[in-house]
């Protein structure tokens, strides 16, 4: 498909272009065709999502643990598209005609259940879906029912306030044996991340004036059925950031698969039983199934939309998809790996293959460029490798240097949004919030 130039649909003017999902992908490019081509009223551009704000989803096992709020740190759709001339639909894609070109949305409804907003049909001329993952259970009795799910702002919220009942609870009756037990299934960046981040909530809240509240007081299990955490990263940063966890009083359980969970805890392969209050399920992702096949279009057994290089949908040209719910190929062999920096390169890709499309040029393929990842172990550390030509493969880094390259993945996200003075002006307004505000959400 590189190199199709598509004649014909693209001769008329003001073409409907439709992005479905404002996540890490599809608000950058979003935001860039509303600055290149809404803005010139050359193309309307329409960005859909389910929520009506948008968080940047690294950051959820922040707002998991209270460390970030996100009441101040998502951003408003309707606000965003305004400033940058595209139009926002609040609404949940149910179904694609790729005949008619149009997509499926769902009605919205409140809290209570009543109609919102009827279901509804929206026309397009080019359609992106970058409407990301979800947690992927496996079909592990007992997981659904008992365990959260970290995959958006109101399920980290949930598992916020469940953690911060547990500590109430547990500061209430002083001297008792029982400690606060949290397991975690799944040793990836995010199960890591967020052990890490519990034991500064623990030292953040006993500041606080839980006085009884220490890292004696939480035992958190990190559950992994691999060989070791961190499995996508070289095993020496495994083995860092295994040894850091341990330091801090993590468990963790290496060659573990969970075959069953209830409501006090869960059972492993092995035959242990886990004792916890509390239960994340972070070990591993698909795309939401009623995207198995979706309008005719080629899908993988993770429901992920087939691509080729140039992002567009092996079955439709007209439909592009970027981020975690896109199966690109990789130069080498294999797959794009679905994180944020590949979400990030996608939104790049596709912004200037749509300018293509439709200037009648020859459409590009998209490379993946890995530029490493780091993992943060909240205030405690922060270990990873990057990768560059210099380097001749990867180089671990640890310490100040890797939590400051950690935290310019976010900022690049910012200044595709905002551009680099306001996402200046937002650092700084960022460092006054340390001063002025907890550095912990209670509520
Ligand atoms: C806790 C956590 C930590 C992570 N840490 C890292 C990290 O350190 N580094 C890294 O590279 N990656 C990390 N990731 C992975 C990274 O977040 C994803 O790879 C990235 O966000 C994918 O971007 P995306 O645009 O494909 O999807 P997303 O960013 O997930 O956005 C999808 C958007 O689609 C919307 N949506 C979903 N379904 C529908 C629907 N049916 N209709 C309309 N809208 C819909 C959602 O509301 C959302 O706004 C982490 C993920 C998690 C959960």
């Amino acid at each position: 498909m590189v190199g199709s130039h598509l004649g014909g649909i693209l001769t008329t003017p003001k073409k409907k272009i439709v992005i479905v999902g404002g996540g890490a992908g599809g608000l950058e490019l979003a935001t860039r065709l509303g600055n290149k081509l809404g803005y010139k009223r050359k193309a309307a551009i329409t960005l859909v999502d389910r929520s009506n704000s948008h968080l940047w989803k690294p950051l959820l096992h922040e707002v998991a643990t209270g460390s970030l709020d996100d009441g101040v740190d998502a951003l408003s759709y309707l606000a965003h598209a305004h400033n940058h001339h595209f139009r926002f639909q609040q609404g949940t894609l149910t179904n694609i005609n790729r005949e008619t070109q149009t997509l499926q949305l769902a009605h919205i409804c409140d809290e209570q259940g009543g109609e919102l907003v009827p279901s509804r049909e929206l026309t397009y001329d080019i359609l992106v879906i970058a409407l990301g993952s979800t947690s992927n259970d496996f079909g592990t009795p007992g997981v659904k029912d008992h365990c959260i799910f970290l995959d958006n702002p109101h399920q980290a919220r949930h598992f916020h306030n469940e953690m911060l009942n547990l500590f109430l609870k547990y500061s209430a009756y002083p001297g008792q044996k029982k400690r606060v037990n949290i397991a975690i299934i799944g040793g990836g960046a995010t199960g890591v991340e967020l052990s890490a981040e519990l034991y500064n909530t623990v030292k953040q809240l006993h500041s606080y004036g839980f006085e009884s509240l220490d890292n004696s007081a939480l035992n958190v299990t990190l559950v992994e059925a691999g060989e070791r955490i961190l499995p996508a990263l070289p095993p020496r940063i495994s083995a860092a950031a295994h040894l850091e966890l341990s330091k801090l009083g993590v468990r963790v359980l290496t060659h573990t698969m969970v075959t069953r969970v209830n409501a006090s805890g869960l059972n492993t392969q092995g035959g242990e039983f886990i004792d916890a209050d509390l239960m994340v399920w972070a070990a591993g992702i698909k795309v939401p199934d009623f995207m198995k096949d979706i309008g005719g279009l080629e899908t993988n057994r993770l429901n992920q939309l087939l691509v080729e290089p140039t992002l567009q949908t092996t079955r439709d040209p007209h439909i592009f998809a970027i981020g975690d719910c896109a199966a690109c190929p990789k130069e080498g062999g294999g797959f794009v790996p679905q994180r944020a920096q590949s979400a990030h390169q996608m939104a790049s890709r596709c912004f200037t293959n749509i300018l293509a499309l439709m200037n009648g040029q020859t459409l590009k393929p998209y490379v993946y460029k890995d530029h490493g990842s780091l993992v943060s172990l909240s205030r405690f550390s922060t270990v990873g490798s990057l990768m560059g030509n210099l380097m001749r493969g990867s180089m671990m880094v640890e310490g100040r240097i890797a939590r400051f390259i950690y935290i310019l993945l976010y900022r690049m996200h910012q200044v595709a949004l905002h551009g680099y003075i306001k996402t200046g002006l937002m650092m700084l307004v960022g460092s006054i919030n340390r001063v002025l505000r907890p550095r912990l959400k209670m509520h």
